[in-house]
């Protein structure tokens, strides 16, 4: 009978620090003890800390203990697993513990503010074991909706939900869902785009890696929804575990009738595919990514028709996000209420950040919609690292807005944002202390996109060049004022007239920098 359970963090960062050999010293100490019935190891995902992986949490009793070396595995079972003894000198504090897993079950919603929704399993299951998954709730709401409610329900349900596409654009889900409902052609398809490329966002990759399922139970409620018996994730090349993650989740879920044909005896047949991209950024856009996915180039397609009406091959495509189909079973479970009693009015729910740059703790965090910039870094980023002073704050990644010292109390929510000309975007917040050169900072940005842009439309891929080019010479003091009008002009310009989004937000920093910052570009002309 199994009296413990012990997780290893087993995310990319703990297995280059030696989280596979920890877990292989667990075993073997276990066997040396004969504790090996008794006693089951797996994985978890990480949610938060980097500075104390690996970590290893031993249940019930929930105790954290990290960085965890081979040899610190051996120690914690001979102690805390034979002789019944917390090895206290290997426990990380308890605020680090709180925030790193969701030891405290229950707690968990109100640990240091966050409002767990999408987290609420990370850390705490093995990602690689469904039964850890059912026993905490999952494929409850598949189960009730495939009894108890009707297809329409359940769309209606995150229609009343106002649950809004955390992609980045914060379209409503349900409206969404609903165009491709309505649509004659029988065939539909949901897309999970999970191809997150945008430097400094990593928060789909620990969703998968730590819940993987939750994304699954989305996708096959969105299919149910809609009347779609086919669902393909699209998942950047480079997650290599994220995508065995799932491949793996998917033939659990077959294996146990909650994917496939005729889930749970019902009439409702939903397959899950797994699609690796190939390293494209533009790959992120909707419809380039349908192209890829086609085999195609991939390149962005003409809108009008919408994937809601022609999408993957042609047929009514629903496309969501890796966060957005997270939210949708605990939706469907809790009720539209529930849901909209967190967050703000006009954004309900929460938001996953990755937070990184000048804080004290990067990573990940979960918190109500409406939490303002300038909780998110003194709670849980710790505040500016060094005792620094904040400059600014990018948000939404490298494509985002970069916001002053001023806007830090706008409540994070997509209305709230849009009004202050700032987007959530995917998610990144990258925090700058006193010490950065903001024309440093755009010139790097704007290299990004010019690499990335895929060459579909005259203004991103000449504007973009031109952009760098007219930031290299102000960064070497070659610079006169009409080259710095004339790189606005630009910047505009692209912004205007570029086919999509990539181009749009190519010039963003710029622009923002030059709104924010113009003291800065203005210093480094040419005198
Ligand atoms: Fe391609 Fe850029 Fe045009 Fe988008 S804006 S289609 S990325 S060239």
């Amino acid at each position: 009978m199994i009296r413990s359970t012990i997780l290893v963090s087993g995310d990319p960062i703990s297995l280059s620090r030696g989280a596979e050999e920890t877990k292989l010293a667990i075993e073997a100490e276990l066997s040396f003890y004969g504790l090996e019935d008794e006693v089951q190891v797996g994985y978890t995902g990480r949610v938060n800390r980097t500075d104390v992986l690996p970590v290893v949490v031993v249940y019930p009793e929930g105790t954290v203990y990290g960085p965890v070396t081979p040899r610190d595995g051996s120690e914690i079972v001979e102690e805390h697993l034979y002789k019944g003894r917390v090895v206290d000198h290997l426990t990380v504090a308890a605020e680090i513990a709180a925030a790193e897993i969701d030891t405290l079950g229950e707690l968990s919603d109100t640990l240091y503010g966050q409002k767990r929704i999408v987290l609420r399993r990370a850390g705490l299951i093995d990602p690689y074991s469904i039964d850890d998954y059912i026993a905490e709730d999952g494929y409850f709401a598949l189960a009730t909706a495939l009894t108890d409610m009707t297809p329409d329900d359940v769309l209606q349900t995150v229609k009343n939900s106002n649950l809004q596409g955390r992609g980045g654009a914060g379209f409503p889900t349900g409206l969404k869902w609903s165009f491709v409902a309505q649509q004659a052609e029988p065939t539909r398809y949901i897309v999970c785009n999970a191809d997150e490329s945008e430097p400094g966002t990593f928060k789909d990759r620990l969703i998968i890696e730590g819940d993987p399922h939750s994304v699954l139970e989305g996708m096959a409620l969105s299919g149910y929804a809609v009347g779609a018996h086919e669902g393909w994730i699209y998942i950047r090349g480079e997650y290599v575990m994220a995508r065995d993650i799932l491949n793996r989740a998917i033939a659990q879920a077959e294996e146990m009738n909650l994917l496939g044909d005729g889930i749970l005896g019902s009439d409702f047949s939903f397959h899950i595919h797994v699609h690796a991209g190939a390293g494209a950024y533009i790959c992120g856009e909707e419809t380039a990514l349908l192209n890829s996915l086609e085999g195609q180039r991939g390149i962005p397609r003409i809108r009008p028709p919408y994937p809601t009406v022609s999408g993957f091959r042609g047929m009514p495509t629903v496309v969501n996000n890796v966060e957005t189909l997270a939210n949708v079973a605990p939706i469907v479970l809790n009720g539209a209420d529930w849901f909209r009693a967190i967050g703000t009015n006009r954004s309900p729910g929460t938001k996953v950040y990755t937070m990184l740059g000048d804080v004290n703790i990067t990573g990940l965090v979960e918190t109500p919609m409406g939490t303002t910039l300038r909780e998110i870094i003194d709670i849980y980023g710790g505040g500016v690292k060094d005792g620094k002073a904040f400059k600014a704050a990018q948000t939404g990644g490298s494509s985002g807005t970069i916001i002053p010292a001023d806007l830090l109390d706008v409540p994070m929510d997509f209305a709230s944002m849009q009004e202050k000309g700032a987007g959530l975007g995917s998610g990144a917040l990258l925090v700058c202390d006193e010490d950065t050169d903001i024309v440093d900072l755009a010139y790097v940005l704007v290299r990004f996109f010019m690499t990335e842009s895929c060459g579909k439309c005259t203004p991103c891929r000449v504007g973009n060049v031109q952009m760098l080019e007219s930031l290299e010479r102000l960064r070497k003091g070659m610079a006169r004022r009409s080259d710095l009008e004339r790189l606005e002009e630009i910047a505009d310009f692209v912004q205007q007239s570029s086919f999509c989004g990539l181009g749009q937000a190519a010039p963003v920093p710029i622009l923002t920098g030059l709104r924010y910052f113009r003291d800065e570009f203005e210093a480094r002309l040419r005198a």
